[in-house]
């Protein structure tokens, strides 16, 4: 027999499995086990992919399989996802397979005094010991005096007992426990513990039980997707539901009808909305058949909750993207919900698309998939009208009949011109004292994806452009420039406006603290204390943060809760009234040909956060590019108009849904070195698109990103178009596999990236 193992070393040029013999002692081995091989004058730690019996060509170079290291992680079919992977996105394969793993818990190669050695993972199962009372019991009277022996007989008759409770309750009772049982009647067990299954807590389990009767949306929703999943066929119904519409009880309905079917469901939730609130729910119908996945989990709860998915006894897995490759066997069901949301790509290689990775996963397994979101984003709705197995089911109001919120749009621009320059306009003020005399709450979104620095005229809302991207161009520092991102072009930085010769030119960019220290100067004489909650990268740091602070704002009377793109998620509560976007157009002017798609999907997001229950809830959304489309359609609740004019945009200009992107990174310190690997990379790529006589690839030469500098490192980009039925991975992928790296030069390819900055 031989196996086909992928050796779990990182580097793009071991890119293929590689055979190795088996023995007697390692003929056991089965798909999915770490084994220990020989590689290059080392032993090293791979994964077996396939076993066959067929004699290899070069069988007389065969080495063998040194020892099995661990049981099957994977099957065949979560091996052939990791080639999957890493064709598509070309990656190594080895960070491919990592994705199967247990989080945490595979043995490592390490170096020890010059030798190689197998380091075993730390994280393992716990056992706890367990007292149980046995039928033996009933018959045994202990002396009067022997108190801790009655207390502890007495204490078993309600059921088992850990003896950590035990010994929390009574003392020190492992002397007792050894006497009752040397006498038959108590019998001490060791049992796994699951870490990281808590507990709803009582105050969710009440919402979680109650089934409302379904509205006849939610009806025809799960109509469209129960036909899917008759037909088995691995199709696709993206859920177009308002926010409140009842997304997740259709979802709760299709996994119960999933499960009853015999077959396991992944829902997959972006990090910052996988609360305890959203587990509950589906703990709350599904039980302990529900394991959680996400990065926030502990390296021993993560491993606890994978060991027992992979134990087979979990029918649902609810976890942020990487829960997509769990070891779940036999998944008929498939849910991605927020389906728009950036945060679906993972920034690190393998560099994959989630929704396209499900898609794949849905269609061979014959699984449905469902895209739920009230934003859903272009290319899903793309793929709606262009492909006969995506689907379309819409809920366009709430599922408690309530009006989604007015929303109403101020222009900063003109309130704020003259260069006084406030975070709070006179509408938004007005709204909050409003707000908070009601006793309400209110929550401040401050938009911090604009993080390029670009210039604003704060007199006529002039941003400057690129002439030939109808990009902003961004602002550097160093030698007062303006550069576009996209081509190249450069230019000094004007003094005053070239629009209005305001001198007002200002360079955009503001922090939480700063709006919030202005809200509190704001709010401080008012009769009543305000709370103000700030919730942003710095204040949820630790575990734990998140869920204080929301339970800080929920309990306050009167409160304000400030915050980043993580607030725009998931909360739900009944007496929010006001929402408003302290800057809503910041992301708008980064070079990014999603900017308009993200400000359009934040305006809507952030407005279902308010008047969610009984209490109308009202919008403001300030903005010095009040003019824009995104923001003008986003406050009429105007999907098509945004996208008419959006896809006309995309179109022109050559971008997805109209072509497939793929963005090469090239960095390092020296950046005579970065533009030399970038030149030689664009003249390579160029030639390899005219010998393969691609009409459809489009490669554009190296340009600055627009983070130019980070961590010390120069970076340049190349970024790379191609029509849609171009298959943009195989256009590269074997150039990048052999392609000699350099010393001193990094260069990484994303394909499909969700951002090129
Ligand atoms: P979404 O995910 O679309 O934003 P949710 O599923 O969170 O919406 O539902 C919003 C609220 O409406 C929740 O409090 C939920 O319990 C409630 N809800 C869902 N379906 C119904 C229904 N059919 N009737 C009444 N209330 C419902
Ligand atoms: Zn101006
Ligand atoms: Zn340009």
């Amino acid at each position: 027999m031989y196996a086909s193992v992928i050796l779990d070393i990182p580097t793009q040029a071991l890119d293929s499995a590689y055979t190795y013999a088996l023995t007697p002692e390692t003929a056991h081995v089965r798909v999915g086990c770490a084994v220990l091989v020989p590689f290059g004058g080392r032993p090293a730690v791979g994964y077996v992919v396939s076993l066959t019996d067929e004699t290899p060509a070069n069988v007389a170079r065969v080495k063998q399989v040194e020892s099995v290291l661990s049981d099957s992680y994977f099957d065949e079919a979560g091996a052939q996802l990791a080639f999957y992977l890493s064709d598509r996105y070309i990656a190594p394969l080895s960070s491919c397979v990592r994705l199967l793993l247990p989080p945490g818990a595979t043995p490592k190669m390490k170096r020890v005094a010059g030798s190689w050695e197998v380091l075993y993972p730390k994280v393992q199962q716990v056992d706890e010991r367990w007292a149980v009372r046995l039928p033996a019991a009933d018959q045994y009277e202990p002396r009067r005096s022997a108190v801790k022996q009655i207390a502890i007989l007495e204490a078993l008759k309600q059921g088992d007992l850990r003896v950590a409770e035990l010994t929390a309750e009574y003392g020190s009772v492992s002397s007792v426990l050894k006497a009752l049982e040397s006498k038959g009647v108590v019998a001490i067990e060791e049992r796994r513990r699951v870490r990281g299954n808590a507990q709803i807590s009582p105050a969710f389990a009440k919402r979680i039980h109650e089934r409302p009767e379904l509205t006849s949306a939610q009806r025809d929703a799960l109509e469209l997707i129960g036909s899917a999943q008759q037909r088995a066929d691995g199709e696709v119904i993206v859920l177009d539901g308002v926010t409140g519409s009842g997304k997740t009880e259709v979802f709760l309905c299709a996994i119960e009808e999933e499960l009853k079917r015999g077959r396991n469901a992944i829902v997959l939730v972006p990090e910052i909305s996988l609360t305890p609130q959203t587990v509950a729910r589906f703990r709350g119908r599904f039980g302990d058949t529900v394991a959680v996945l996400h990065s926030r989990m502990s390296p021993g709860e993560r491993f606890d909750q994978w060991d027992l998915i992979h134990s087979g006894a979990i029918r649902v897995v609810v976890g942020a993207r990487s829960a997509l490759f769990a070891p779940l066997a036999n998944v008929g069901m498939i849910i991605v919900d927020e389906e728009h949301e950036g945060s679906y790509k993972q920034d690190q290689s393998p560099r994959y698309v989630t929704r396209d990775v499900a898609e794949w996963i849905a269609k061979r397994n014959g699984a449905t998939l469902i895209l739920g979101s009230a934003t859903p984003s272009i290319e899903a709705l793309y793929r709606v009208e262009s492909d006969k197995d995506w689907h379309l089911a819409v809920m366009g109001e709430r599922a408690n009949g309530k009006p989604l919120p007015s929303i109403q749009v101020v222009d900063m621009a003109r309130e704020f011109g003259g260069g006084n320059r406030k975070m709070f306009s006179k509408a938004l003020q007005a709204a909050l004292n409003e707000t908070l005399d009601k006793n309400e709450k209110a929550v401040l979104l401050l938009n911090q994806r604009g993080f390029a620095q670009f210039l604003l005229c704060r007199d006529c809302g002039y941003v400057p452009e690129c002439d030939s991207c109808s990009t902003s161009l961004t602002f550097h520092e160093e030698g007062n420039r303006l550069v576009c991102h996209h081509c190249g072009q450069e230019q000094p930085a004007p003094a005053v406006c070239p629009e209005c010769g305001s001198p007002y030119l200002k360079r955009f960019g503001a922090g939480t603290q700063r709006v919030e220290a202005e809200l509190r100067a704001f709010l401080q004489d008012r009769e009543r204390p305000v709370e103000i909650v700030r919730m942003d990268a710095d204040t949820t740091a630790h575990k734990g943060d998140h869920q204080r602070l929301l339970e800080q704002f929920a309990k306050a009377e009167a409160a304000v809760l400030l915050g980043t793109q993580m607030i725009a998620k998931g909360l739900d509560f009944d007496d929010v009234t006001l929402v408003g976007v302290i800057n809503a157009d910041t992301m708008l002017h980064l070079p990014d040909f999603r900017s308009s798609e993200r400000t359009f999907d934040l305006i809507e997001q952030v407005a279902g956060r308010s008047g969610r229950a009984d209490l109308p809830g009202k919008v403001i959304v300030q903005t010095y590019s009040a003019q824009e489309v995104a923001v003008r359609s986003a406050a009429r609740y105007d999907r098509e108009g945004f996208l008419e004019h959006e896809l006309k945009m995309r179109k022109d200009a050559n971008y997805p849904p109209y072509v497939r992107l793929a963005n090469v990174l090239i960095w390092g310190e020296r950046e005579s070195e970065v533009i030399g690997v970038a030149q030689k990379l664009f003249f390579d790529l160029m030639q390899l698109a005219e010998e393969q006589g691609l009409q459809g690839v489009q490669v554009y030469p190296p340009t600055p990103c627009v983070l130019s500098r980070l961590k010390k490192n120069y970076r340049y980009h190349i970024l790379i178009k191609a029509q849609p039925e171009c298959d943009i991975s195989a256009f590269c992928r074997e150039y990048f596999r052999t392609r000699k790296p350099d010393k001193t030069v990094n260069v990484s390819i994303d394909i499909d990236p969700v951002s090129v900055l």
